[in-house]
């Protein structure tokens, strides 16, 4: 146990052994003051990353919680007389309550509107704190005393052991979440919003979670800041903050607590840095070199562009150029971290730990978790025939769009265990019946019927929910994520662990299960041994198939392919062919959209044909076949003799 504990977490203890040390060792107060703001800005990046680097997106308002932690546990102190636990629960709860509010409006936005959503907030909360001067002291400042903590006064050491303390739970708590289902889901929604519903996970909420929770880390953080400086002061929480503490997260590397860390080392250094004029020199060389490297390395291996290599190593020339000529550093900060910035955000998108990452794994050959044995599929997906009789009923099933009649009143019975095929000439509608059926888009008018109760409308997820998974034609895969953490995530009834028991680690048994059934699905789908790749490395035929598997892990009652031999290579095709024989025979009804006529008459019992989004034929694929009314919508015209159709 402890020996695991060494090897899995062995560099964590070690640092942080070593961060409790230095106090015993050196009694300098300059450096434990930095010490300390090392700890709270990890926490604050910790938290920033989660929306940054995990939801992707810009978040503009961390150093506002900051603040607003801050004076939160200033004014719990002074005004009413809180302890120190008290106080930091409080700016806790300010964060996560604030986060939550804010982030149920703005996160219905996207991208820069996001962006705008949280700097318009950044910006009403330093207005407040200066201009409510009878509760906050205004821009004059609130002066506070550091309380006690369990009776106890706290000096520099002290306060800095709790800061460390604190830093190293969220630590642990964030690592347990991030590894959990919360993660995936986080990095799911990012990659794919979509898929994430249709997975039946929730965009919405995990995206309000996830924002809640970063804000409010950014409260935590503040609270340590206010005992630390123990003087207040609006401006110190605006834009040039901001500024820094996005540079901390893309610099140190994003998705990564060490990466925080990192980057909270550089943002604590940053003032020393640019006061010390040979240490800005070996830096800025440092950092030219590292530009050079990486963008040659990228030049090589044809990964980046001429201009993403280059233009980091003439930012950092700039700036090494600079560095001799320039009177003062400290007047130039915002163009130099702007050059910085700039520099990463071009040249080391995964930052600096991510590229440090990729050597470390090739030196110490760190091999990915082993994973478990694969579940027995029929445990996961039980063998079954099903009873027969009608699983889905569409009704007079219309949707426009404004004058388009992408769907005009499709009636339309999926028996039970059947594979259902829906054909029918380019634009003719498969898309948008299933796209209405999912609750991708809400029918204009109709009814659908799952197991005779309607289904909800208009709701990837709740569809979802009541037992519907399907793939999509133009595939919606999580990119980043492996291949066995895409069906992880969708897995059904998998995860029951409540949110703190997943912080303190309680999750991992069924995590475990999870991995293990999710292996087995993998299998289904012949992608036993690529589980651990990304996704968006896969070839076209193996995501095509990791689609179908990951649709699977929600163990459906209705599984809609739209399209999935699009594009597949002749041997994928029958690859494909056999991948729905095995899901047949687990009892899963199926509704298929497909164009080769082979395949479906292969797969098919019944096959429903449409044309200009109304249903034309529908019989066997033989009698389907010789329709001429079919023909006349493939071909165009009426032949005399039944043809083949095109594929
Ligand atoms: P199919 O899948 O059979 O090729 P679709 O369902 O994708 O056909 O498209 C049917 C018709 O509806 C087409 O004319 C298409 O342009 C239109 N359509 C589909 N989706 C949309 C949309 N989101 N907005 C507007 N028109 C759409
Ligand atoms: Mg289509």
């Amino acid at each position: 146990m402890l020996k695991r504990l060494l090897l899995l977490r062995g560099t964590e203890i070690i640092v942080l052994a070593l961060l409790a040390c230095i106090p015993l060792t050196v009694s300098n107060s300059y450096l434990l003051g930095l010490l300390t703001l090392l700890t709270i800005y990890g926490i604050l990046l910790i938290g920033l990353d989660v929306t940054v680097g995990y939801l992707g997106q810009v978040n503009l308002a961390q150093a506002a919680f900051l603040g607003l932690g801050a004076y939160a546990a200033g004014l719990s102190v002074s005004l009413l007389g809180f302890g120190m636990m008290g106080a930091l629960g409080v700016s806790l709860l300010v964060g996560l309550v604030l986060g939550g509010v804010l982030a149920f409006p703005a996160l219905r936005l996207e991208g820069p509107q996001f962006a705008l959503a949280t700097l318009s907030f950044s910006a009403l909360s330093t207005t407040v704190l200066n201009e409510w001067d009878g509760l906050t002291g205004g821009a004059q400042g609130l002066s506070l005393n550091r309380p006690p903590l369990f009776g106890q006064t706290l000096g520099a050491s002290g306060f800095y052991w709790l800061c460390l303390v604190i830093l190293a739970l969220v630590w642990m708590g964030m690592r347990n979440l991030l590894a959990s289902q919360w993660g995936r889901a986080f990095e799911a929604l990012r990659d794919s919003p979509i898929a994430t519903d249709a997975m039946g996970v929730g965009t919405f909420r995990h995206k309000v979670a996830g924002f809640a929770l970063g804000s409010s880390l950014g409260g935590l953080a503040g609270g340590l800041y206010a005992f630390n400086f123990q003087y207040l002061q609006p401006q110190s929480f605006t834009y040039d903050l901001m500024v820094i503490l996005l540079l901390g997260v893309v610099l140190g590397g994003r998705k990564s607590l060490w990466g925080a860390f990192f980057g909270a080392s550089l943002i604590v250094l940053l003032p020393n840095l640019l006061s010390n004029r040979i240490l800005f020199e070996v830096i800025s060389a440092a950092g030219l070199l590292l530009a050079l490297v990486a963008g040659g390395r990228g030049w090589m291996k044809k990964t980046t562009k001429p201009f993403q290599a280059l233009a980091p190593v003439i930012a950092m020339g700039m700036l090494v150029a600079g560095g001799f000529m320039v009177e003062n550093t400290e007047n130039w900060r915002k163009a130099i971290f702007a050059l910085m910035l700039f520099s990463v955000v071009v040249g080391l998108p995964d930052g600096i730990m991510g590229f440090a990452a990729r050597y470390l794994t090739k030196l110490f050959r760190i091999s990915p978790s082993a994973l478990p044995p694969a579940s027995n599929l029929d445990d996961v997906l039980p063998l079954g025939k099903s009873s027969g009789g009608v699983l889905l009923e569409l009704q007079a099933l219309k949707r426009y769009f404004g004058g388009v009649k992408a769907v005009d009143g499709i009636n339309m019975k999926v028996k039970k265990g059947q594979v259902h095929g829906l054909i029918g000439p380019n634009g003719s509608g498969k898309s948008t019946a299933v796209n209405v059926i999912s609750g991708l888009y809400a029918p204009t008018s109709g009814e659908i019927l799952l197991g005779g109760k309607p289904l909800p409308r208009g709701s990837l997820f709740k569809v979802a929910r009541a037992g519907v998974s399907r793939t999509f034609q133009n595939l919606q895969l999580f990119g980043e994520l492996s291949a066995l953490d895409n069906v992880m995530l969708a897995l059904k009834g998998a995860y029951r662990v409540p949110l703190p028991l997943v912080l303190l680690g309680f999750s991992r048994a069924e995590d475990r299960r999870a991995k293990a059934d999710a292996l087995a699905l993998l299998a289904l789908a012949g992608l036993a041994d690529q589980a651990g790749m990304r996704a968006k490395d896969l070839t076209y035929g193996a995501q095509r198939f990791l689609e179908i598997a990951r649709a699977l892990a929600r163990k459906p009652e209705l599984l809609i392919l739209d399209e999935p031999a699009a594009g597949l290579a002749h041997p994928d095709v029958s690859v494909l062919v056999s991948i729905i024989k095995s899901i047949r025979e687990r009892g899963i009804t199926i509704i298929l959209i497909e164009h080769h006529m082979d395949v479906v008459s292969e797969l098919c019992d019944t096959v429903t044909v449409i044309d200009s989004g109304q249903v034309i034929a529908e019989g066997t694929p033989d009698e389907v076949k010789r329709d001429p009314k079919v023909i006349k919508a493939y071909l165009g015209v009426a032949p005399d003799e039944p043809v083949a159709m095109p594929a």
